[in-house]
């Protein structure tokens, strides 16, 4: 099918794209890299009246290393996030996430700033996005303002953008000296959207087990597990820490049931993914990588 018809504007700055976005009203829609946006208009799912094209704002497309956090512009395209050397040092769990984001030729044009708006509960970078506390900027004509991961994803393709907000920046803070990670996804097949993803992060200093976060994939939106999380601090964790908070993210929410797994095999996938994940963490941290 082809799109309706809609118009058509392609701001050259963010403060132009703004004025354009709210002169164009409730039903304006930014066009990033069009990997959801276009297919949603070709099933006429959506019938903006205009598209602000932001791909020409070359000041939405960075990635800078502050001294408090990485910054990554909204048009970021998912290859660079992928291959950025930054991140790698960085966030190494966020390269890992990105190769199960879609395909070669997807990612060459999606962006960060459109994955993270299009708040798809399957997707890999909102799962990042929480696990790694972002700081999601968001600018309009009345000014800017900045939301966490749990204020901005409000359900499935539902976030807390208003009309006329453009989607800016995500910061990352940085991780704590002596944090290992894992990651770990199922989906029917590679380059699939995530049946369910768990991704952790655990701060251990002299054996000891100071910080961990677990984000789980699976439900309408990403979400972290405060009380799994809690279980993994201390002494150094064991094989039955491990088994034991991960049953409890097992139990921690109502998991997504649709035609591509129920709910009951969501659950199952969530105990199971999050102690492989807490398990490479360790490892990770016992081998010194
Ligand atoms: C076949 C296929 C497989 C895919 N597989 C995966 C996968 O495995 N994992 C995954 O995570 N994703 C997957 N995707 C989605 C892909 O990652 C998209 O790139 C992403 O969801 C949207 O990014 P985009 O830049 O293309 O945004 P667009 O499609 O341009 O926009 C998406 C939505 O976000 C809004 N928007 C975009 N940018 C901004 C902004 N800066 N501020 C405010 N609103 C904005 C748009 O108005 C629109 O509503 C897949 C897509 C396809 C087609």
């Amino acid at each position: 099918m082809k799109p309706p018809a809609f118009q058509y504007l392609r701001p050259t700055s963010l403060s132009e794209a703004v004025d354009m976005l709210a002169s164009a009203g409730e039903d304006a829609k930014v066009l990033a890299g069009g990997q959801s946006l276009v297919p949603m208009l070709n099933f006429r799912l959506l019938k903006p009246t205009a598209l602000i094209d932001i791909n020409r704002i070359s000041e939405l497309d960075f990635i800078h290393e502050d001294e408090a956090g990485l910054r990554i512009g909204a048009l970021t395209r998912h290859r660079v996030t992928q291959t950025s050397p930054i991140i790698a040092k960085r966030f190494p769990v966020l390269t890992e996430a990105m190769q199960h984001v879609a395909h070669l030729a997807i990612r060459n044009r999606g962006t960060i700033g459109g994955s993270v708006s299009h708040a798809d509960p399957a997707a890999e970078l909102p799962l990042l996005m929480t696990l790694l506390n972002a700081k999601i900027k968001l600018t309009s004509k009345s000014g800017t303002r900045e939301l966490s991961p749990s204020e901005f994803f409000l359900g499935a393709l539902t976030t807390a953008l208003e009309e006329g907000e453009i989607l800016t920046e995500i910061e990352l803070p940085y991780l704590p000296d002596n944090t290992c990670w894992g990651f770990e996804e199922f989906a029917q097949r590679s380059g699939d959207f995530a049946i369910v993803g768990a991704a952790v992060t655990l701060t251990i200093n002299a054996g000891n087990c100071d910080e961990c976060r677990i984000a789980v994939l699976g439900s309408e939106t990403p979400i972290r597990i405060p009380d799994a999380e809690r279980m993994l601090v201390g002494p150094s964790p064991s094989a039955e820490v491990v088994t034991a908070a991960a049953e409890l993210a097992s139990e921690a929410a109502e998991w997504n049931s649709d035609l591509h797994a129920t709910a009951e095999f969501r659950k199952q996938l969530v105990r199971t993914l999050v102690a492989r994940a807490l398990k490479s963490a360790l490892d990770r941290q016992r081998s010194g990588h």
